[in-house]
């Protein structure tokens, strides 16, 4: 783990690049490109000193005194762990560093120095799982035999440790991983500082929760371990060196390549959350006939790889920012003139990741690599409180960042992206102070979005489908509405496949053939997330499926495959979908589709419609559910799997509540009985949810 003499003489070059940053940019360009070709290219995961699985050495060898573990899959957790990061280095003088859970192994925690500290920032996924990133650590730390190489006793005597949950209270498993987490560790001996805070994403209040939660922890760590408070002054992260002698036209240059197969064009498998597979979309076409909604479905053909799904999974779709808030971006930001300009980011210590490759350009980060266009963090706006134009608007930001009811009152329904954000607090005046680190360690990288997969692997097996609604929310006093960043990008991959070679949906531009043209021919990059939303292995098994809107995705593949089977012979279970939506003329898809499916499977399907705006009254899936109350307790009894996708926030805990009701009337139990059944048959996985 030691700095070769290149790594030192990069590292100079790189503070020289700081300070041209610290002094307003006076200096831009004067930090000459001595490596051009030998520089070593700093790509997402290159990190020599980064190569152990052993926290306690690499902690040691690094000089630090407080890990911050994070388990994320949305990328909230992981920007959470930064700004803890952060904020524990520039307040208290702690040397931190933020740790992925999947890079580190757990068996010799229980050499984990006392005189130093382990956060976890965890989120719950799903039904009360783990994040992907998390799985090994969890099943360590919870399983029956864990065992530590040193064998200490008790165990954990020795940690010391704070934690943070990020869950959803619409989910029945709220904030499950950071309570067995815990749980697990206090029971294992470790010491926990402060409480255990929970940040809830149901109630919209996970900013928040976080805000309120660390000041007494930070209050709790300092005590424990005599931490004095300075005052905080911003330190960079990231050092930016311009390369003058590259162009974009170089072809060690990354103009949005996700990785350096990409690049290269040697782009081979295995293809997963790290190396997503540029697929060719081979059918797109729009499911409504509604004027103001659009639903798309969508053909991935995923036969150019080794990639694989099964029924019921989740394929990942990784968006490019529309042209339009990359150029207000730029614009605000004074980086217009330069977007093409190549330069290298590098971490200015060796813990710290540099979330996207370079050498690449201002354009192609912001295009491709920052969530430009999400929600703003209020702690975000502290920080930047110091870079502001003018005395006056500083104040203003500083307001803003510590009073969090004028903040939500003066962000409330305005759907504000950070560049619309700073605009209106700057009433348009530039920003032209802040360092570029501080952007990209403010802003979350830029996610892939989730879909539930909405084809059979046993008919379709390299053709993965999805459904998704067009995102778009109207916002009170603003001419052009919210556009949610993936659908709308998939909007437009849709339109230029159906004949439009330059599509502009709802004013919005993208880079549809994506870097060097590599997306040309209608691509998009995705991933493949294993599920354990599944069919019975059994098809004789009967299946009751609520699915209103695109939560009918998932149940569109569960029903094409039992068509499929029921074709083949093979004898299959009552299949009752109940699926909802607004009108039958209107938001009704696949209508003639389940048509064919009925003709498969005659009676042994059934589907049961609810359109809330047909009738006088307003009639949803759980009214209908409620209807069918006798025939569903049968089939419950008969060990029918019950699966729920959609809506989180109402629907799924509705149907849960109707479900108990009917399950009390038809077993004549109370209603605390049926609901221990309801739980029980959630456990045992005969009640699957699919929600979000
Ligand atoms: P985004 O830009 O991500 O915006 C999404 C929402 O975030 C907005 O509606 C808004 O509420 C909020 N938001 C974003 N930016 C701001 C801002 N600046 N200010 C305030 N609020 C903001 N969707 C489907 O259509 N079909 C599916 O089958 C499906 N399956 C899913 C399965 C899973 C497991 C998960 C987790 C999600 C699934 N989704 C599905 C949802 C999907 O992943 C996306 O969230 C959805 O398509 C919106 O993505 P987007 O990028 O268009 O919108």
């Amino acid at each position: 783990a030691e700095l070769d003499t290149l790594d030192i003489v990069v590292l100079g070059v790189i503070l020289c690049g700081t300070l041209a940053y610290l002094t307003k940019g006076k200096f831009w360009g004067v930090v000459k490109d001595p490596y051009a070709s030998s520089f070593q290219n700093g790509s997402a995961s290159a990190n020599r000193a980064g190569r152990t699985r052993n926290i306690v050495e690499k902690m040691e060898e690094s000089g630090k005194n407080c890990v911050i573990f994070y388990g994320s899959q949305t990328g909230t957790a992981e920007d959470y762990a930064s700004r803890l990061a952060k904020e524990g280095k520039s307040r208290f003088g702690l040397e931190t560093m933020v740790a992925d859970l999947e890079e580190y192994d757990f068996d010799n925690l229980d050499t984990f120095p006392s005189d130093k500290v382990a956060m976890f920032v965890l989120a719950t996924y799903g039904e009360g799982e783990p994040t992907d990133n998390a799985v090994e650590f969890y099943e360590f730390l919870t399983g029956e035999d864990v065992a530590f190489s040193e064998g200490n006793d008790p165990a954990l005597e020795s940690l010391n440790y704070v934690a943070f949950g990020l869950g959803n209270n619409t989910y029945e498993h709220y904030n499950s991983m950071v309570r067995n987490v815990d749980k697990a560790l206090t029971k294992l001996g470790a010491h926990r500082i402060g409480d255990a805070g929970e940040g809830d994403d149901g109630a919209g209040t996970m900013e928040e929760d976080f805000l309120a939660w660390k000041d007494p922890m930070w209050a709790a760590l300092a005590s424990k371990m005599g931490l004095e408070e300075r005052e905080a002054v911003y330190e960079p992260i990231f050092g930016i060196v311009d390369r003058e002698g590259l162009t974009p036209e170089s072809a060690e240059v990354y103009l949005g390549e996700l990785n350096k197969m990409q690049l290269e064009g040697t782009n081979k498998g295995p293809f997963n959350a790290h190396n997503p597979y540029i697929a060719p979309i081979s059918e797109s076409r729009e499911l409504f006939s509604a004027k103001d909604r659009n639903c798309l479905h969508l053909d991935v053909d995923v036969s150019g790889s080794n990639l694989s799904y099964q029924t019921g999974d989740h394929i990942a779709v990784w968006p490019t920012n529309p042209g339009a808030e990359v150029d207000r971006f730029l614009d605000l930001f004074e980086l217009a003139e330069k977007r093409n300009h190549v330069i290298s980011v590098k971490a200015l210590e060796p813990t710290a990741k540099v979330p996207f490759p370079t050498p690449t350009t201002y354009d192609a980060i912001v295009r491709y690599h920052l969530e430009i266009c999400a929600p703003v963090s209020r702690q975000f706006v502290s920080t930047l409180a110091a870079f502001a134009p003018s005395e006056e608007i500083k104040a203003e930001m500083t307001r803003l960042g510590n009073d969090k009811d004028y903040f939500h009152e003066k962000t409330g329904p305005h759907f504000y992206n950070i560049t619309r954000f700073l605009s209106a607090v700057s009433k348009g005046e530039k920003w032209t102070k802040i360092p570029f680190s501080a952007i990209i360690e403010g802003l979350t990288k830029l996610q892939p979005r989730y879909y539930s997969i909405s084809s059979s692997s046993i008919v379709q097996p390299k053709k993965i489908s999805i459904t998704a609604v067009v995102e778009s929310q109207t916002i009170p006093g603003r001419g052009d509405p919210f556009r949610g960043v993936a659908t709308n990008y998939l909007f437009a991959l849709k339109q230029k496949q159906n004949g439009d070679e330059n599509p502009t949906p709802f004013g919005q531009t993208y880079e549809i053939t994506g870097p060097r043209n590599k997306y040309d021919g209608i691509h998009v990059p995705v991933h493949v997330r294993h599920s354990n939303f599944k069919l019975p292995s059994d098809p004789a098994k009967p299946i009751i499926m609520i699915g209103p809107g695109t939560g009918v995705a998932p149940f569109r593949g569960f029903i094409q495959e039992r068509a499929k089977q029921a074709k083949d012979g093979v004898n299959v279970g009552r299949t009752l979908l109940f699926f909802g939506c607004r009108k039958s003329t209107e938001d009704f898809m696949y209508k003639s589709e389940w048509e064919e499916y009925q003709e498969a499977l005659g009676d042994k399907f059934e589907m049961v419609t609810a359109f809330s705006r047909e009738g006088p009254k307003k009639v949803y899936v759980q009214h209908r559910l409620k209807e069918r109350a006798q025939e569903v307790n049968e089939l419950l009894l008969q060990k029918a799997s019950f699966y729920v996708c959609g809506d989180a926030a109402n629907m799924a805990r509705e149907v849960n509540t109707v479900l108990v009701q009917l399950i009390a009337q038809g077993r004549g139990v109370t209603e605390q009985k049926a609901e221990e059944v309801v739980k029980m048959m959630r456990s045992t996985n005969q009640y699957q949810e699919d929600v979000w």
